[in-house]
Parts: structure tokens; sequence; C-alpha cells
């Protein structure tokens, strides 16, 4: 079944999309923990971080160009917070990896 983050992706899902390419998207989280609370999610369906494998190396490097690409456009670049949570012991929700940024701007 695909994830929910597939289903945004493929709009099947309605979502607040901030940034786009051809292999990430950047959406507004529906429940966000900060003032600015973005995720940025690989377009190919990878479950946990614990699933990348080395063909993935491009595309989990691009998650960081896109994560400072969106927070300069943004203005938020003086600073921020990223992370991953890896599996229900550390409160992973979604099973398709996303990059959170966080910003109290
Ligand atoms: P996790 O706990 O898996 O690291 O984070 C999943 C994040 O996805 C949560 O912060 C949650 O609020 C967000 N989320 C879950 N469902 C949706 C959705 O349908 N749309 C958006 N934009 N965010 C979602």
């Amino acid at each position: 079944m695909a994830s929910i983050f597939t289903k945004i992706i493929n709009r099947e899902i309605p979502s607040d999309i901030v940034f786009e390419n051809e292999k990430i998207i950047v959406l507004k989280d529906i429940n966000p923990q900060a003032k600015t609370h973005l995720l940025i999610i690989p377009k190919k369906e990878i479950p946990t971080i614990n699933d990348i494998q080395e063909c993935d190396s491009q595309v989990i490097a691009e998650l960081f160009f896109v994560a400072k690409k969106v927070a300069q456009q943004l203005w938020i670049d003086e600073g921020y917070k990223l992370h991953f949570n890896v599996w229900e012991k550390w409160w992973q929700e979604v099973m398709h990896i996303h990059l959170h940024l966080l910003s109290d701007i």
C-alpha cells in the first residue's frame, strides 16, 4: 500500500507543498511542532533510514541540499533543526523517510 506521502506526491491527497523537483517534495507538516515545520521527502518510497542502500546515496544527499535551499528561500537559514525519526521506538509514524526541518521563525 502506498504511503500517505506517496498519495500526496500523486495528488490523491491535498497538502501544502512548498517545493518540488524530480526526486523530492517538501510539505508543511499537518501538525507543526514549531513555527515552521517542513517535511523533506524523497519521491522514492523508502520506509526507514535503516532501509537506505548505496543506490540511494544521491537522493539522501539531495534531501540536505533541498533543506538548505528551502531554508534560504524562507529566510530561516540563520538557524533551524533537521532530524529523522527511525522506527516506532523513536516515534516514526509514517514509514516513508522524511527529513523534518523546524524553525522558530
Ligand atoms: P514521523 O513521526 O513519522 O517522523 O513524522 C511524520 C510527520 O508527518 C508528523 O509530523 C505528522 O504530523 C506528519 N503528517 C502525517 N500525515 C500527514 C499528512 O497527511 N500531511 C502532512 N502534510 N503531514 C502529515
